[in-house]
């Protein structure tokens, strides 16, 4: 195994040709390849980190289209930056490139730094996209590190140290930095990227079919299905909120929601948060519930079945309550709007799939 190991080592740049080989047959046509327009690839990159290429395609056509440049961008209303980036999650993103755009314009005249240096100091782009941008657009051999690039070379080189800490990452940069093809590093990057999408997939990639499988260790090894090792975090929580769908007349209620949680910036309706299960009949008697309505009694008239919602550190049990009363309700920060004015907010996903189901549900 050891003279294996030497050779491997010393074949790194061989394997990072075949990448590229590998990627010239089968690379999708996705719009923004061999661009060099170092905005496009900002949007694509950013729009693709968390996201399937499929589901992101569509948001990448809106967003352009929206905003073709960053100038666009940076003068964008953020609400309405947020209604285009609506259901796509990670929201911290598009609040990220928008302050980033800004920064971009003002400091920079609009100019993208040519340099991983340069374009990390920049809030709002991290290593992965400083990488992808600084070799793509600029030729800089610095290697893109991401999800797809991690579980292939950790198979690769049968690396057990878990990818998410960093004993792991810096294994993982170290051979990333060896397979790196130099003279064209934009190009091996998405192709290394692009396996990773397509052919070393994370469950039973065909590794008999794989142009790789002579040098993986994982495959030689039987060690496929069990790489790459990931550590568990956070400890996962368990939120519980209930949106109160409130009618007043043909005008409703919502919300901005504030910094520091999920979903900062999206509305929503009034919501009680509990820290555990509480049914229905208990909610109304609670004093969160009671502060929104006073003295009236409102009337509801609907409670929708709890709808599960998991996130990267948390767990949603979610309720809608549809609600009728005679007077407006009263609560920090509501916004009393007419009620199909809705559609023109950007809400959570959640909420989104909610409005759909009654309106299917009223015609
Ligand atoms: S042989 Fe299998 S595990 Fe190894 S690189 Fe190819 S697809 Fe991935």
């Amino acid at each position: 195994m050891c003279d294996f190991f030497w050779i491997l080592e010393n074949i790194c740049e061989m394997i990072g040709q075949k990448l590229i080989a590998w990627y010239e047959i089968n690379k999708r046509n996705l719009p923004w390849r061999d661009t060099g327009y170092p905005y496009l690839i900002w949007v694509s990159e950013v729009i693709l980190q968390q996201t399937r290429v499929v589901q992101g395609l569509d948001y990448y056509h809106r967003f352009i289209d929206a905003y073709p440049d960053i100038f666009s961008l940076a003068r964008a209303d953020i609400d309405e930056l947020l209604k285009i980036w609506q259901g796509l999650g990670y929201y911290s993103r598009a609040r990220n490139m928008h302050a980033a755009a800004k920064h971009i314009v003002d400091v920079y005249d609009g100019k993208f730094p040519a340099t991983y240096n340069g374009l990390i100091t920049i809030k709002g782009i991290g290593d992965y996209t400083a990488s992808a941008i600084a070799s793509i657009a600029f030729g800089q051999a610095v290697p893109v590190i991401d999800g797809n690039v991690n579980r292939v070379i950790a198979r690769l080189y049968g690396v057990q140290q878990p990818v998410n800490k960093p004993a792991g990452q810096k294994k993982i940069r170290i051979y990333a930095e060896k397979l790196m093809v130099r003279d064209i590093p934009g190009i091996y990057n998405q192709a290394i990227m692009e396996f990773g999408a397509l052919q070393c997939i994370p469950q039973n990639p065909n590794c008999n079919g794989c142009i790789l499988n002579r040098v993986c260790v994982a495959y030689r090894g039987g060690l496929v299905n069990m790489l790459p090792i990931k550590e568990k975090t956070a400890k996962i929580v368990t939120r519980y909120f209930h949106y109160l769908h409130v009618r007043f007349g043909n005008r409703t209620f919502i919300r901005r929601r504030a910094d520091g949680d999920i979903w900062t910036g999206l509305y929503e309706f009034p919501m009680i948060e509990t820290s555990g299960e509480i049914g229905p009949d208990d909610l109304t008697r609670i004093p969160a519930w009671q502060s929104y309505f006073d003295e009236q009694t409102p009337l509801v008239e609907a409670v929708s079945g709890e709808i599960t919602r998991r996130l990267t550190h948390r767990i949603l049990k979610i309720r809608f309550y549809e609600i009728v009363v005679d007077k407006p309700v009263s609560g920090q920060n509501l916004i009393e709007i007419p009620a199909t004015d809705i559609c023109r907010y950007a809400v959570p996903k959640v909420i989104d799939n909610y409005l759909k189901h009654i309106e299917t549900q009223d015609t």
